[in-house]
């Protein structure tokens, strides 16, 4: 049976790694670090996760600021407060929180962040920068980032390994692939019109799966021993789907019947651990690490800044 990697004791591994750098900055007289936070419209999930990143700055000892605007903001509106973040000296990072209003060109306003602020890692420069190989002064992507830690933290060897990574997206696959290749993995790229998925997927001693598609890894993606690392959140409404996946989980049900949905990873846990090495479970793997490595990634800046 696979051996769960628990991303949430691995986060708080890194938050006080954090903490206690941020502690020796305060005792030196200096500002603390501070991330600002841009939520455009009333998206519940959305909301969801503002409310948790402006949590986990307080609970941390950083500085921040929430901008919540309305659905009806302009790309001027939202470009004139980034320029107004981007000048601004006690603000070290800029969050501008996902999917943005469909009127709003999200590429525009990412581009609009300075890179030297960019705390997601997807404005272009950093984007070049990690594909570059030059880590040390880039600001990278929270959730593959994220992936890195976990693996490195749990022992799985990078070098030499066999990585394949389910999935293209500019948030999660592409800068997962270049992270593997900058730390010597042999990486492969799949997405939704790879031949032969399951075989491409059986040569990965490291399989990442980040489709959005729920429990669509099984047992005939991977290889004996894999480490399978489980990108996806899927929210899932249907109990008989989780029936056929789970068995009788009563726990997830009962989330369905209170919350209307139960999340659920890419990976198919009971026919994936069996045949897997290592297994993060969702939630409670990845998941966490994303939090964490906005902060990490803040007080990156932070320091890059000084
Ligand atoms: P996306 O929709 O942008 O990309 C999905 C990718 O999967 C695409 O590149 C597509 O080609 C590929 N794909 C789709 N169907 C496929 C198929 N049948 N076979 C092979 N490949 C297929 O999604 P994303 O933003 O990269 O997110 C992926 C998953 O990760 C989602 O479930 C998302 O919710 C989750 N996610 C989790 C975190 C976290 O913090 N844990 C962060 C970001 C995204």
């Amino acid at each position: 049976m696979a051996e769960l990697l628990d991303g949430k004791r691995i986060a708080d591994e890194i938050l006080g790694e954090v903490r206690s750098e941020l502690l020796a900055t305060e005792a030196a007289g200096r500002r603390p670090p501070g991330l600002a936070v841009v939520l455009v419209g009333g998206d519940p999930a959305s909301l969801v996760y503002v409310g948790l990143k402006v949590k986990k700055c307080a609970e941390i000892g950083f500085h921040s600021e929430r901008y919540d605007m309305p659905e009806s903001t302009t790309t001027e509106e939202l470009l004139e407060l980034i320029a107004r973040l981007n000048a601004k000296h006690e603000i070290d990072g800029i969050l501008v929180q996902l999917p943005l209003p469909k009127h709003i060109p999200e590429q525009r306003i990412l581009d609009a962040i300075r890179p030297e602020k960019d705390i997601d890692g997807f404005h272009p420069i950093n984007v070049g920068l990690l594909y570059l190989g030059q880590e040390s002064h880039a600001l990278t992507p929270c959730t593959p980032t994220g992936v890195i830690e976990l693996l490195e933290r749990s022992s799985v060897p990078i070098e030499g390994a066999s990585a394949v990574v389910i999935g293209r997206s500019a948030i999660v696959g592409k800068p997962m692939a270049s992270l593997l290749i900058n730390r010597s993995a042999t990486v492969t790229v799949c997405h939704s019109r790879t031949v032969d998925l399951p075989g491409v997927c059986r040569n990965a001693d490291i399989l990442v799966a980040a489709i959005g598609k729920p429990a669509f890894v099984t047992d005939a993606f991977i290889k004996p021993g894999a480490t399978v690392v489980d990108v996806g959140i899927n929210a899932v409404t249907d109990p008989s789907f989780v029936r056929t996946v789970f068995g009788e989980d009563e726990k997830r049900l009962a989330a369905i019947e209170k919350r209307g949905q139960t999340i659920v990873g890419d990976v198919h846990p009971r026919l994936a651990e069996p045949v897997a090495g290592r297994l993060t479970p969702v939630p409670g793997g990845v998941g966490p690490l994303t939090i964490a490595m906005l902060m990490k990634n803040t007080y990156k800046a932070y320091r890059l800044a000084l």
